[in-house]
């Protein structure tokens, strides 16, 4: 049975000096049998989100929002994989964020997650369309062509054992309060499989737990668990606040234990 997995992606928020707290309080707010829980703050709040969480004696895990497709050099500003060694254990790669603003393609993309696969950091990687592609009938097709294209380089047994997780986030509904359908999301969670299948990884198209992100919130996120093919969300915005969290990831639970995990 696949995980039920919750992330929060902090963005660009929180400081050293907050994050920990943050931390804290999500972790007390959040505890619910058979739901897998991932904080990804900014890289200089690692330290303390995991300091919090151990002192918490949580078994929320940290994630970083990216790594570098190198190992190391000549790279000013960069963080490797292997430097989160001890700081995180998974790792986003791909974010439409980062394709918009670092110029990610899908090549880059696929180097990173090799590079995360290989430190053993367990990998959320984001696939989604624009707007016009979805408008257009394209989404599907610019999905499958994301993921040839990130998991060219990437060995799909070494992946499988990574326990790669994939997200689908639409673009046009990432921090704008517009969000797909549960029903649009659960089509496309089927194209992935069918795509990760036609791509010869046939053992991970059924076994990869498939994250839907885009304006989740505590009102909504029904309408997502209610699809068999959606195994959890990657929250932005609403995973800044405790309160919206909460209730996220209470839903998350009803939808573990209808899978008999957690028990
Ligand atoms: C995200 O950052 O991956 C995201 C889905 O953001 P939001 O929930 O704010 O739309």
């Amino acid at each position: 049975m696949r995980d039920v997995i919750v992330a929060a992606n902090w963005k660009m928020h929180t400081t050293p000096a907050d994050a920990g707290e943050l931390a804290r309080i999500i972790d007390t707010r959040t505890r619910e049998p058979g739901v897998t829980r991932v904080i990804c703050p900014p890289f200089v709040c690692l330290a303390s989100v995991r300091d919090a969480l151990a002192d918490a004696g949580s078994d929320a895990a940290v994630g970083a929002q990216t790594v570098h497709h190198e190992l190391a050099g000549a790279y000013t500003g960069e963080i490797s994989a292997p430097m989160l060694e001890g700081l995180a254990t998974w790792v986003i790669i791909g974010h439409s964020e980062r394709r918009r603003d670092a110029g990610e393609t899908d090549e880059l993309i696929g180097r990173k997650l090799a590079r995360a696969v290989m430190a053993g950091l367990r990998p959320i990687l984001c696939v989604g369309e624009q707007l016009e592609e979805r408008e257009s009938g394209d989404a599907v097709d610019v999905v499958a062509r994301q993921l040839r294209g990130a998991l060219a380089a990437v060995d799909a047994a070494a992946a499988t054992d990574a326990r790669l997780v994939i997200a689908y986030e639409p673009v046009w509904a990432i921090g704008t309060g517009r969000n797909a359908t549960g029903a649009d999301a659960a089509a496309m969670a089927d194209a992935i499989r069918t795509a990760l299948g036609d791509l010869g990884w046939r053992d991970a198209a059924a076994d990869v737990p498939i994250l839907y992100g885009g304006s989740v919130t505590s009102a909504n996120i029904g309408e997502f668990l209610a699809e068999p093919s959606i195994d959890g969300a990657l929250v932005g915005g609403a995973s800044l606040k405790p309160d919206e969290l909460a209730g996220i990831v209470a839903r998350a639970g009803l939808t573990a234990r209808a899978r008999g995990l957690g028990a």
